[in-house]
């Protein structure tokens, strides 16, 4: 009787040893995913003489001082930097989005790539972040950042909103939701952003589709995906593409001729972008040459200088009779990106209005 209960005594203390010594094991920790980090230049890496100046020069601080610069974000991920370009965004060219778009692509196949952050430029982020939207082939997080105030201005909103891009890219919850905009705590759908304030920190909004999410402090919350095809799903390709096809955007406004319309053909625009006033609309004489170049084969999209609404077909023009395509929600330089994507593979009117539709 003693031997048993000495027995059963044994056995609950080698067990409860046993719960505590694992207990005490050191837990493994989960490993940080890798984010590369691709620099482009921009204010986010602008320096200015003084902490309270206007004037400042974009692109003088290269990756390794970017990532230098917010040590916290080593707390969220393996982080590497490779320096795409230097420059601001108003110089972004063909040239550099061929090979950001390459880089990424390569980067988001690598297995052990987790996701990718692009600094850039607040001037045409919109831009670039709806070319890469249309032909990165992954559902890796991929997330552009900037800032507007230089690296050296007094509360400089660039180390936050970078230490809130690799969060939000280390974030398996971003995964799918196509090419994200992160700046100043929202998290932006690259079809939906837009620059509205030429200064002002909170510049970009979403007006028509809203935000993917919010992210402060490296706390992102979702709240759906983006609106339009996009990335794995784009029927857009760079394979084999070496350069893009000529699109000008042209501003619609009181009295206009044809004269720019028919000056970008002559430059050799294959398409033709008008920020028309309103629903799309310009003045008959604009209607007239633009008409002209569409039956010419240039492809000639209507969409608007307002800030937001959707431009529609055949509202108070007859795209129909006229050979037009009409925006939809796409703004002017988002607009024309899609519109030079989808010049690469055909010419067909339908074909193009239903990308605009979709995409
Ligand atoms: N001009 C700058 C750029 O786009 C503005 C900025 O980054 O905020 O590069």
């Amino acid at each position: 009787m003693l031997n048993r209960t000495f027995i059963v005594v044994l056995i609950a203390c080698m067990s409860l040893a046993g719960a505590t010594a694992a207990a005490a094991a050191p837990q493994a920790k989960p490993a940080l995913p890798t984010i590369v980090v691709l620099a482009t230049g921009g204010t986010i890496a602008g320096a200015a003489a003084t902490d309270v100046q206007a004037g400042y020069t974009s692109g003088q601080v290269g990756v390794d001082q970017l990532l230098a610069a917010v040590p916290q974000a080593k707390k969220l991920a393996n982080m590497r930097g490779e320096q795409i370009s230097n420059i601001g965004s108003q110089d972004m060219n063909d040239e550099v989005w061929l090979k950001l778009a390459k880089r990424v692509n390569e980067l988001v196949a690598m297995p052990d790539v987790a996701g990718v952050v692009i600094t850039h430029g607040t001037d045409t982020i919109e831009e670039t972040a709806y070319f890469l939207n249309l032909v990165v082939k992954s559902k890796k997080p991929v997330v552009l950042t900037a800032s507007m105030r230089p690296s050296t201005a007094l509360s400089a909103d660039g180390p936050l909103n970078f230490f809130n891009a690799v969060a939000v890219a280390a974030n398996r919850e971003a995964a799918g939701r196509g090419v994200l905009v992160v700046i100043n705590d929202w998290i932006h759908g690259a079809a939906s952003l837009t620059k509205t304030s030429t200064t002002a920190v909170q510049t970009f909004m979403s007006p028509l589709r809203g935000l993917i999410g919010t992210v402060a402090y490296g706390v992102a919350e979702f709240y759906r995906g983006p609106v339009g095809t996009h990335t794995f799903e784009s029927e857009f390709s760079l394979d084999g593409v070496t350069a893009l096809p000529r699109v000008d955007i042209i501003m619609a406004y009181e009295n206009m001729d044809g004269a720019l319309i028919d000056a970008a053909a002559a430059a050799g625009a294959k398409g033709i972008v008008i920020a028309g006033v309103g629903n799309g609309n310009m003045t008959a004489p604009a209607v007239k040459a633009l008409a002209a170049q569409a039956t010419k084969g240039v492809v000639c999209v209507r969409s608007t200088r307002v800030a937001t609404g959707i431009v529609g077909r055949n509202v108070e023009l007859d795209d129909d009779a006229l050979a037009f395509v009409a925006s939809m929600g796409l703004n002017p330089q988002k607009s024309r990106v899609l519109l030079r994507l989808a010049l690469t593979k055909t010419k067909d009117l339908k074909e193009i209005q239903r990308y605009f539709i979709q995409y």
